[in-house]
């Protein structure tokens, strides 16, 4: 049999999510107890939405976790390069080897004809996807197109009729007519792969013996499979672990839950209490034990025993299994140890230094003034708010509309979070004092601390959220219609406004 071969496929394009961790986790584990390898491949096919930060943060997460693999673009291996911008060449000779046969087809529409084809489905209520235009150009009129020089696509064919019948290893038969699936671009005009052909291309040279990923993938299956056909290979087995899902089951999603690994270290939660957390989502120990670490995990690890009913993320649970580590798991003297460590790793405090050093006149005035760093959430009341010309409903909106402004800075800089707040402050017609009143207190939780500006550099956006996200909630919530007509008005008008 096959050296058994598994990987995690993330896409450098935001913040380390918790998602990836519990995929790699799995996939991991599998690999491990085959004693076969775990790759890292880095899908950076969207150049526009990938970074190189994002990406070394997505790194740095992982190996907090523990989760070290075998072969990946910082470590390497014999399948390299493992970062898809890197495989340019290898794509192109793929793509060529595509078109020397009938399997795929130039497809020369305009986006704006695309855009029609999809009002008028939509209007009809049909499924929405390519219309098959240029499927029927003849050989003539597609060189002639060439010759022109028209931009131009490759999509992939699909069949009429009939399904696509798969195994999935947790889900069984899965059957999906082929009239759901669209015919595919998978080159685009600038002649680079989408996800789906360099998927494909890199799981097969990269020998994956085994696709352990979300069942978001499910739907894509069909035209993996189908281009594994057209390229004459093996396909690898396949199996889609349930999503993970807020308490309300819907899709864990930012909005509701943090979902930044990094968001979990900065709160000081012991990496492999997350880990041992992750693990637990729609998998247990036959012991039925609930603290067990990677190791345990990995030499009693039975991909067959994932249960399909979507695991809950719950904040609260993960609360209990952490504290339970730090109760049972350590000593006073490694309690201590591991929680210097949780504070100087941050260097947040280091940061407050220059800061309040003009403002102390004792240690003991530090903790008040600069405690906030090294504190997770913070219980604060209505009274905490209280100001005498803004009212619960002004001091929301502020908040709210900071925050999706915080949320849309691309690098994390003092100065620039500064002239974005000082600028939202002129658009939205507030004194730059007044705007400022609610979030210093909901960052903070003081009367007296450092600029909130300085503040929320140093917190990182992932527990500032979540401290604006707590306040908003304080002063009684927004509710979905609210939240509706403001983020009409954020980024109808007041993004607008930013820009001019
Ligand atoms: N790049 C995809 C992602 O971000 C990988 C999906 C897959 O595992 O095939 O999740």
């Amino acid at each position: 049999m096959n050296r058994i071969r598994t990987r995690v496929a993330p896409s450098p394009t935001g913040d380390p999510h918790v998602g990836t961790a519990y995929i790699a986790l799995f996939n991991r584990c599998f690999a491990r107890q085959h004693n076969g390898d775990f790759v890292l491949r880095i899908e950076d096919t969207d150049s526009e939405r990938s970074s190189p930060e994002s990406e070394s943060r997505i790194l740095k997460s992982l190996n907090w976790l523990g989760l070290s693999w075998d072969e990946g673009p910082d470590v390497g291996g014999k399948y390299g390069p493992y970062r898809q911008s890197e495989r340019t060449a290898i794509y192109a000779e793929h793509t060529q080897a595509l078109l020397s046969t009938s399997s795929v087809f130039r497809c020369f529409c305009s986006s704006q004809r695309l855009q029609e084809v999809r009002t008028q489905q939509q209007l009809k209520q049909d499924t929405t996807g390519y219309d098959g235009h240029c499927l029927g150009l003849s050989q003539k009129e597609v060189t002639t197109r060439l010759n022109r020089a028209e931009p131009f696509v490759i999509r992939m064919k699909v069949p009429e009729s009939g399904e696509c019948v798969f195994n999935d290893l947790l889900r069984g038969e899965i059957r999906i007519p082929w009239s759901q699936i669209d015919m595919q671009v998978l080159i685009k005009s600038d002649g680079l792969p989408t996800y789906h052909f360099a998927n494909v291309v890199d799981d097969h040279l990269m020998k994956i013996t085994h696709v352990i990923r979300g069942e978001e993938w499910i739907n894509s299956t069909p035209k993996h499979l189908l281009l594994y056909d057209y390229f004459g290979w093996q396909p690898p087995v396949f199996s889609h672990m349930p999503l993970l899902r807020n308490p309300d089951k819907s899709k864990l999603s930012k909005r509701k839950n943090p979902t930044s690994i990094f968001y979990y270290k900065d709160m000081g939660y012991l990496p492999e209490a997350l880990l041992n957390y992750l693990g637990m989502m729609g998998w247990t120990m036959p012991s039925g034990q609930e603290k067990f670490s990677l190791d345990e995990m990995t030499a009693n690890f039975d991909l067959t025993r994932v249960s399909l009913g979507g695991p809950v993320f719950d904040l609260e649970k993960l609360d209990w299994l952490n504290g339970k580590y730090l109760r049972e798991g350590m000593n006073d003297t490694q309690f201590l140890q591991r929680y210097q460590e949780w504070l100087a790793a941050g260097n947040k405090i280091e940061l407050t230094v220059p800061l309040i050093r003009q403002r102390v006149e004792k240690f003991s005035d530090v903790i008040s003034l600069a405690g906030f760093v090294a504190c997770g959430r913070l219980t604060l009341t209505t009274d905490n708010f209280a100001h005498k010309s803004l009212d619960a409903e002004a001091l929301k909106r502020i908040l709210q509309i900071s925050l999706w402004r915080l949320e849309s800075q691309q690098t994390w800089q003092r100065d620039s979070i500064e002239s974005e707040l000082q600028k939202l402050s002129s658009v939205l017609n507030i004194k730059i004092r007044e705007f400022l009143y609610p979030l210093f207190v909901a960052i903070t939780g003081k009367a007296v601390s450092i600029s909130v500006v300085d503040a929320i550099a140093i917190l990182g956006l992932d527990v500032s959220r979540i401290r604006i996200r707590d306040a908003i909630e304080i002063l009684g919530g927004i509710s979905k219609n609210q939240l509706k007509s403001l983020e009409k008005e954020y980024s109808q008008s007041i993004c607008k406004a930013m820009i001019g």
